[in-house]
């Protein structure tokens, strides 16, 4: 990642969380013991998502359903970057979004609340896995 300024960096918190679905994000995670940096199709670019929403907002993190048939809501994976060498590369969104093209990072934050999103091209190990808070939405196919 290039073009960031060291002075502005905001201050990654020492918590972040990641939510996903029970049937396809949770197995793979629990396997690796890590958030794997994975293909983000608007952007190009294998990134981890996190958020400093300790409850999942599906609005705000842009997990609705619009686009996939499961809810990527059940399921709280808590980390803390900054266990990591180089806080495992986590960015605030608003700061790394001024490395995407103005028309990219317009249509990702389409949905959501970009103000609660942090993101990292690395991979980030996992302290724990648990429902989200609201216990998940029913699985329902649109
Ligand atoms: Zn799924």
């Amino acid at each position: 990642m290039t073009g960031l300024t060291r002075q502005t960096t905001p201050v990654v918190p020492a918590t972040l969380y990641h939510y996903t679905c029970r049937e396809h994000g949770e197995p793979g995670i629990t396997h690796d013991q890590k958030l794997l940096p994975h293909k983000q199709p608007l952007l190009g670019r294998h990134l981890v998502w996190l958020t400093d929403l300790d409850t999942p907002h599906p609005w705000a993190l842009g997990l609705t359903n619009y686009l996939l048939c499961c809810d990527r809501t059940q399921v709280r994976v808590t980390v803390h970057p900054w266990v990591c060498k180089d806080i495992c590369g986590v960015h605030a969104w608003w700061h790394y979004r001024r490395t995407i093209h103005p028309v990219l990072r317009e249509a990702v934050e389409q949905t959501g609340m970009p103000m609660h999103w942090w993101v990292t091209e690395l991979p980030v190990p996992i302290d724990t896995i648990t429902p989200a808070a609201h216990g998940g939405k029913a699985y329902t196919r649109a």
